[in-house]
């Protein structure tokens, strides 16, 4: 890219916010983990739906490869740029401001920028609640967040981000603004467009701002932390929670001894709450409207429903706030403490909820077929059938050659998941990951549906090219 181009880009968002040097570049530049890195001529951060508007536009008129960034939490390197040194990053970490909140109509407005952890306090102090919720909370955004129709613990209850998101402001690749930040439930007119962006991964138009759902804020918690044998007994338990708390239970988080274990060896504040280990154990959360003995008495009914029924063997119930972080904890260090084990082969899938324990005793026999001494952290959001099937190297193997040869099992697990009726991408999305597996699994009718969609939106290819779809 030349160096007119650059000032140009330069220009529409000043200088102080265009960043050309290495060093302030570089943590937009590398996915967290290391696992993908990319180049840039600049990182343009526009304090603006009509900077980002004219950002694009120019690139529409002079063909430059645009990649939009969040909070840069991504897990399938969507929103790294390639190694040309071509295309550019368009951070919309600037804007970030909650622009209205309608207690009443429970319903808010927020930049794409805001990050999902401000959203969420600022609906707590509207004494409401905007439940999308996951590990990575402090950093993600709004806009990176329904570009990746992100999941999360709250799914369970409330739906993914598409299920929460009413309506979009969007820069569309030629760089006209389509403004849809409509707060209505009910609005049949045309073409759902808000849903062609949600879940597109930046590959479409640039997300400058939402408009989003709000719901009662529980008024308590109760959380309980339960040991079993296996995935049958956590699939028992889901249905004795269901059946006694129906939408008040807000999580069912399944978790492996393998995932606590490698937690607590490598976070020295976290601690095993039981005396003995087990095989597996549930987090589950009840969130209630009314006051904490409310929700104390629907997870002790479901505990001892599951406890008579001798599904649950053992466990624990937080009694304050302090023993509820503990609690999560145990969940929310898995994913960081695997970086910490060597290479880890990572499926993020879903199979129909009721399918999950026959899936995993398919998929266990598979992955130690294929390395006895492979260690399986499968993991994660077990009521919505969404598993992080996450496969770590025997500890003495060697990192690459492990994760080379792991391309096999991959392949293996993923076509055992489509016999299943599942979902090789639950909920981080396809980014440059799992393109070719995309294109592999996905109908050839729906996938030229996309590309005509694509074609159509987007006919210079410049928004976030080789993500989703290959180039
Ligand atoms: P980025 O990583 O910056 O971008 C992600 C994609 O969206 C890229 O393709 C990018 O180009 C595009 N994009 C970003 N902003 C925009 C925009 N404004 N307009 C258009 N395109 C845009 N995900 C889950 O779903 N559930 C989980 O439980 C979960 N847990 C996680 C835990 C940890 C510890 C980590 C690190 C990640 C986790 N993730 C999870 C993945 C990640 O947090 C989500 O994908 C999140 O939604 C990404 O938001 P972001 O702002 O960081 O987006």
């Amino acid at each position: 890219m030349n160096d007119g181009l650059i000032e140009q880009f330069a220009a529409i968002v000043g200088t102080r916010h265009a960043l050309m040097q290495e060093d302030e570049q570089a943590p937009y530049l590398q996915e967290w983990r290391g696992r993908w890195t990319g180049k840039t001529p600049i990182v343009l951060r526009p304090g603006s739906t009509e900077e980002v508007a004219a950002l694009v536009k120019l690139a529409n008129e002079t063909k430059t490869a645009i990649v939009p960034q969040g909070g840069n939490t991504g897990l399938v390197g969507g929103q790294i740029p390639d190694g040309s040194g071509e295309q550019i990053v368009l951070s919309l970490g600037r804007m970030n401001a909650i622009r209205a909140i309608d207690p009443d109509g429970m319903t808010m407005i927020v930049d794409a920028g805001a990050i999902l952890q401000s959203v969420q306090e600022a609906a707590e102090e509207a004494d409401r609640l905007f439940p999308l919720s996951l590990a990575a909370r402090g950093s993600a955004t709004i806009g990176g967040n329904l570009s990746t129709n992100a999941g999360g613990v709250g799914a369970l209850a409330y739906g993914v981000a598409r299920d929460l998101c009413l309506g979009l402001e969007v820069v569309l690749p030629n760089g006209d603004v389509l403004s849809d930040l409509n707060t209505l439930k009910k609005n049949n007119t045309g073409y759902d467009l808000r849903n062609l962006f949600i879940g597109a991964e930046g590959t479409l138009g640039i997300i400058t701002a939402a408009s989003l759902k709000l719901f009662p804020n529980p008024k308590s918690h109760t959380t309980a932390f339960v040991a079993l044998e296996s995935p049958v007994q956590a699939l028992a338990l889901l249905r004795i929670a269901l059946e006694k708390a129906g939408t008040a239970l807000t999580a069912f988080e399944i978790i492996p001894r393998f995932g606590l274990d490698i937690t607590i060896k490598h976070h020295a504040d976290i601690r095993d709450p039981l005396a003995e280990p087990h095989p597996w154990y549930v987090l589950l959360e009840i969130s209630s409207l009314e006051n904490s003995d409310h929700a104390d008495a629907l997870m002790n009914t479901i505990v001892q429903g599951a406890t008579e029924t001798a599904t649950v063997i053992d466990g624990t119930i937080a009694a304050n706030e302090a023993q509820r972080d503990a609690l999560w904890a145990l969940r929310e260090g898995i994913s960081e403490s695997q970086r910490y084990e060597g290479g880890s082969l990572k499926h993020d899938i879903s199979v129909p909820v009721a399918k999950l324990p026959a899936f995993m005793m398919q998929a266990e026999a598979l992955v130690f077929g294929w390395e006895p001494d492979a260690r399986i952290c499968a993991f994660g959001h077990l009521g919505d059938g969404n598993l992080h099937y996450n496969v770590s190297q025997p500890a003495s193997a060697e990192k690459t050659a492990f994760l080379e040869n792991g391309k096999q099992l991959s392949a293996r697990l993923h076509d055992l998941v489509m016999e299943f009726g599942g979902s090789i991408s639950a909920e981080h999305g396809i980014g440059q990951m799992k393109t070719r597996d995309l294109e592999h699994y996905k109908s050839p009718v729906a996938m030229a549906v996309m590309r005509s969609i694509k074609q159509t939106l987007d006919p210079n290819g410049i928004m976030n090219p080789g993500k989703v779809l290959q180039n």
